[in-house]
């Protein structure tokens, strides 16, 4: 099996993502996010682990792919996780895809990347998207436990921009969470260099939901009757109501243009917020 795919999460057209590959180190994730989608379909994917004879397989796989494509690392877990402190995985990734013709994403939570800046910097074509989903650092921790705080965050969104471009994923959304002080999340992101906000609303599954409900046990009301009662089942997820997920992105989508800052959103099956580059590919030709 090749470590390289297609990123395809859903064979849907509600994702607009021009095509792309996705590549991860590593299987499984230690940030521990209570909304994570990959959870329910990777085993033990809180124990993550290094994939199997990694660096021989990877030059061969990195062969199959068209030059010129976009290669995103990762989609189902995050590149600098914390055994990337000792294994090295990602930094040796960056060293081999100099050699390649590629345009590069990474997604991470993590402040490791800083770690690798030389290498990014001589990448010829790279977006980092770095995800923050509140500027409370306590609601953070309790979401998102294993990642860095938002402090570290913000700061690895600054020191990276100065140098390459930075999108950064406001998302999941999660109704009322984290949807109260839109503009000032907006604001600080654009202040700290980011040139694109990539937006959705938390959508549940069964794991994540059972989650989210046992960590904010006084929403588990609202959160039934809107998912469970008034919620609309797409795939194997369901989102909020359409008013909802509509009241919430556009709350998002005209504090970002009155700041002066890009917003996409994310699979939202909401046409007129829907962009035909919605994961910060734009920002290869800046
Ligand atoms: S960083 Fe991403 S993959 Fe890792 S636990 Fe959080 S949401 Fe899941």
């Amino acid at each position: 099996m090749s470590l390289i795919t297609l990123f395809d999460p859903w064979k849907s057209s509600l994702c607009t993502c021009p095509k792309k590959y996705s590549l991860s180190p590593y299987t499984g994730c230690s940030h521990n996010c209570l909304y994570c989608y990959a959870s329910s379909y990777i085993i033990n994917f809180k124990a993550p682990r290094e994939k199997k004879d990694y660096k021989e397989r990877l030059s061969r796989d990195l062969k199959k792919i068209p030059p010129g494509s976009t290669l995103a690392m990762s989609n189902s877990s995050d590149p600098y996780l914390h055994l990337e402190k000792d294994k090295k995985l990602t930094r040796f990734t960056l060293k081999t895809l100099l050699e390649v013709d590629l345009k590069i994403m990474i997604v991470t939570k993590s402040n490791l990347i800083l770690r690798d800046l030389d290498l990014l910097k001589k990448l010829k074509k790279v977006v980092v998207c770095v995800t923050i989903t509140t500027l409370d650092e306590t609601l953070a921790k309790t979401l998102e436990p294993n990642a860095p705080s938002v402090a570290l965050r913000l700061k690895t969104i600054k020191e990276l921009s100065k140098y390459l471009p930075v999108a950064c994923r406001f998302d999941p959304l999660i109704y009322p969470l984290n949807t109260r002080g839109i503009k000032d999340v907006i604001k600080k992101l654009k202040d700290s260099g980011a040139r694109q906000i990539i937006t959705s609303t938390y959508k549940t599954k069964p794991d994540n939901f059972k989650r989210m409900i046992k960590a904010f046990p006084e929403h588990k009301k609202v959160w039934q009757e809107f998912y469970l009662t008034h919620g609309e089942k797409k795939g194997r997820y369901t989102y909020l109501p359409y008013h909802l997920r509509h009241t919430i992105l556009e709350e998002v989508k005209t504090h970002s243009q009155s700041l002066g800052i890009s917003c996409s959103t994310c699979r939202e099956d909401i046409p007129e917020f829907q962009t035909t580059v919605c994961d910060g590919s734009a920002l290869f030709n800046c």
